[in-house]
């Protein structure tokens, strides 16, 4: 296995034990012990509840894997429930592609996708049963003013002159909201709690607002729209979820949403807070991500840099890799933030059992071999993949006239330089054989070809004689080489925390402009003529790379996933 070489800086977790073993996790403690108690007569019901206003990213991934691992553990149920309360932001574009993003992960919700969308009537009964209760009242205040009779963590808020209306008053009120007779922010449904609770979220929080827009499910049937807190516990509740996973951020919500189920008498999931997922070099904010797409910074929310699911699918990264990343980074309580070099770890693992080899050249330099036959071509035999005998063998064919990687010769080189230099000998990957004779510059004294000698009975790589040589590097032949276009994919950010690096400074101001190097015509051998976009395999010796959906019969465009080498160690050794 590739060892993973990191250091410890600040709290960021190095994964030094990629071993995926480990204890129960919190979450899956709670779980047992609920169990053994009986509390939900041993039934889990877990559920992934995005909000279909942007593209899944690697953190929902995690979020995805813990709702749908858990409930694959222990037996149980998850289901897939877009909370869809916010008619603004939302789109049935997002609704497909994170459809389209769970599945590619490999998780199922069999028949239970769910929008809260259709439970906005039932939403709408339970408030008003609890005006019924004089626990929900109508407050004529507007947004701002609500905000500034909050209080503080230090001072109490104020009660609404609207607190104590009568509840006919209310009931006809809200109704009136409903039917849509009130302009938007003119009213508010409130609940009645508590406006010198500690905790603010207690403070007679807003259930309804009034917002006359279409929905991209219900369209204009209402014109009032349940907020988070209100809307979050039910939906949980109508799904009879037991164990309502959520990020810590929430944690302070808690108290609410436990008070509005307690109050409504109905059936109640117990809500339990997670660490979310930070990445170094990776910025996770929906709102970010979209601006990112629409300053087109990057070429979409496909982007192969971008941290979405769908970028990381179109860089190569697969299924297995990203749940073996959630496996490894685990669920804590405590907000942490987790080298990337861990995710491509998981990633190159994973590549390394599956990807199939073959050659290309991203900057080409022509190799002549002066004394190979000139029509001759001949076919030789190359391992697909080592790790995994069954892939068997292909064939790839040589010829006069070859590619190698311009960094694959030196003039002078250095001590520890063990591919070609003039007067040396190296081996032709599964081919023979070469000695470099000869240099041909151009005019600014810049290598433009080599010849070589070969010696034919070292045919297949291997020497009769015992004759040892250090170096052996790739080459595709010229005659029969197919151009590509090849995406060097970089990180999209120069600094490890791009949202919070410097103070009052904006995370666009760290993107970096190296982040895309796109390489024309790289020869790379005829077997991935006929391969198709999505295809997965390592070039030998330069990385994991993938073919790009762009690619039509005569345009091959590969994308590079990741490097073969730890980039990590590189980085850090420069600092
Ligand atoms: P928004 O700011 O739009 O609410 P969000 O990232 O919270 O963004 P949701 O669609 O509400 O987006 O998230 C769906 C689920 O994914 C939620 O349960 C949320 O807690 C979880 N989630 C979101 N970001 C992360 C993250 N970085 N790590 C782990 N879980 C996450
Ligand atoms: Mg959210």
């Amino acid at each position: 296995m590739e060892r993973l070489k990191m250091t410890q800086r600040n709290n960021i977790q190095t994964g030094e034990n990629p071993d995926i073993s480990r204890p129960l996790n919190f979450i899956h403690q709670i779980i047992e012990d609920d169990n053994a108690s009986g509390k939900f007569n041993k039934r889990i019901h877990t559920r992934f509840p995005p909000e279909p206003n942007g593209y899944l990213h690697i953190g929902h991934a995690k979020s995805i894997c813990l709702n749908f691992g858990t409930a694959e553990k222990y037996n149980g149920l998850c289901n897939l429930r877009f909370d869809d309360t916010n008619p603004i932001k939302e789109e049935d574009e997002y609704v497909n592609s994170i459809i389209e993003d769970i599945k590619w992960l490999g998780f199922d919700w069999g028949d239970r996708l769910y929008f809260a969308s259709d439970y906005f009537d039932k939403m709408y009964e339970y408030a008003v049963d609890l005006i019924k209760k004089g626990k929900a009242y109508v407050c004529d205040l507007t947004a701002e003013e609500i905000r500034q009779t909050r209080g503080s963590l230090t001072e109490a808020g104020q009660e609404s002159p609207y607190r104590n209306r009568p509840i006919e008053e209310n009931l006809d009120l809200f109704e009136r909201m409903r039917k849509g007779e009130f302009s938007d922010g003119s009213r508010t449904l409130r609940a009645k709690i508590d406006m010198t609770s500690p905790n603010l979220n207690m403070r007679d929080p807003v259930m309804y607002r009034i917002l006359h827009a279409s929905h991209h499910r219900t369209g204009d049937k209402w014109c009032i729209y349940p907020m988070y807190d209100w809307a979050h516990g039910l939906e949980d509740s109508i799904e009879k979820i037991t164990h309502s996973i959520c990020t810590l951020e929430f944690e302070d919500h808690r108290p609410l949403y436990d008070w509005f189920l307690n109050e409504l008498g109905v059936y109640h999931p117990q809500q339990i807070e997670f660490a979310r997922l930070n990445l170094t070099y990776t910025i996770m904010s929906k709102r970010k991500l979209l601006e990112l797409v629409q300053g087109k910074y990057v070429n979409g929310w496909d982007d192969p840099r971008m941290p979405t699911i769908s970028g990381m699918r179109r860089r190569g990264y697969t299924p297995a890799a990203i749940r073996n990343f959630a496996d490894r980074i685990g669920v804590a309580k405590r907000e942490s933030t987790i080298d990337v070099a861990l995710l491509e770890f998981s990633v190159r693992e994973d590549l390394n059992k599956i990807a199939p080899r073959f050659m290309g050249v991203m900057n080409p330099l022509k190799v002549v071999i002066d004394n190979y036959p000139e029509n001759q071509a001949e076919e030789l035999e190359a391992i697909n993949n080592p790790e995994d005998e069954s892939t068997g063998i292909r064939k790839i064919p040589f010829s006069k006239v070859i590619y190698i990687e311009k960094t694959d010769f030196m003039e002078d080189p250095p001590k520890k330089f063990f591919r070609l230099a003039p007067g040396r000998e190296v081996r032709l990957r599964y081919a023979y054989f070469v000695t470099c004779t000869d240099v041909v510059k151009n005019e600014s004294g810049e290598v433009v070809e080599l010849h070589c000698t070969y010696d034919p009975a070292t045919w297949g790589g291997d020497s009769p004689d015992g004759r040892k040589v250090r170096g052996t590097i790739h080459w595709v032949s010229a005659k029969h080489a197919i151009p590509a276009k090849v995406h060097l994919y970089d990180r999209l950010f120069t600094v490890p925390n791009p949202s919070g690096d410097k103070e009052g400074c904006d995370y666009k101001e760290f993107i970096n402009s190296e982040s895309l190097k796109v390489l024309t015509n790289c020869p790379v051998e005829p077997n991935l003529s006929d391969a198709k976009p999505g295809l997965q395999f390592q070039f030998e010796r330069l990385g994991y790379f993938c073919i790009d959906p762009d690619t039509t019969n005569d345009n091959l465009v590969i994308n590079r996933t990741v490097t073969l080498r730890d980039t990590w160690a590189k980085i850090a050794n420069r600092r």
